[in-house]
């Protein structure tokens, strides 16, 4: 989270009466609102651990709660620095928010954070396990292409239909087992936290995630692809 303009501080005590805040967004000594610590990230901004299994009801009401508290009519009375830094949070909570509740942008976020997000030179190449069925897919693209521009006939669309039509729910199955993937690490990723595991076993996790999060992506594309084609015809 890039710092807002108002946020020169490093320190967690309270601007106001230099109570010890513990990064929290409001002084639980005087109520005043504060800058957010440097380096503070999405996670730490909802009081949560850099852990991927969210509650996400409870994030939700987390959400909530600091949105009415932070909301810049609540400053309308407040000092000029005090507005701004309602808005500033305000702001950086709707980030912060979008991106926890998703489980793949919350996945890519706590990469991004280590440095870890590696979109990786073989984003352009089919998963081995989707090889054939990527090259059938193509096939079939450049026939209905093929007999869309010379006009074929419609029995002749409608096979092809067909065929794209039973293509796309293979990819999407495919896609829906690569998130099933991605919560399992997810899991996994946690656990290790729990157990304090070292900083190899975390980037060898980290790498992980960073290798399904590119075949999702692969996936992805190939779904939204063959959807797009399929509405042209
Ligand atoms: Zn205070």
């Amino acid at each position: 989270m890039s710092a807002p303009s108002t946020t020169v501080t490093t320190s967690t005590t309270c601007r106001s009466c230099n109570a010890a805040t513990g990064g929290a967004q409001f002084c639980p000594t005087c109520g005043k609102i504060q800058p957010l610590p440097r380096g503070a990230d999405y996670f730490a901004f909802f009081g949560m651990p850099q852990k991927l299994v969210v509650d996400l009801a409870a994030l939700e009401q987390r959400f909530h709660s600091l949105s009415w508290k932070l909301h810049p009519d609540r400053f309308a009375r407040a000092s000029e620095d005090e507005r701004q830094l309602s808005l500033d949070l305000t702001s950086q909570l709707n980030d912060a928010y979008r991106t926890l509740r998703d489980p793949v942008a919350r996945v890519e976020y706590l990469l991004s954070l280590s440095g870890m997000r590696k979109e990786g030179q073989k984003k352009q190449q089919a998963p081995p396990e989707l090889l054939e069925e990527v090259f059938e897919l193509n096939e079939s693209l450049d026939e209905l292409r093929e007999t869309r521009a010379t006009g074929g006939s419609a029995a002749q669309m409608t096979g092809l239909r067909a065929k794209l039509e039973s293509a796309q729910h293979k990819f999407e199955s495919a896609l829906a087992g690569v998130d099933q993937e991605l919560a399992g690490v997810s899991a996994e990723w946690d656990a290790a936290l729990d157990a304090s595991a070292d900083e190899s076993a975390r980037n060898k996790l980290m790498e992980r995630m960073n290798e399904v999060l590119n075949r999702r992506s692969y996936i992805r594309n190939l779904v939204n692809g063959v959807r797009q084609e399929l509405a042209e015809t």
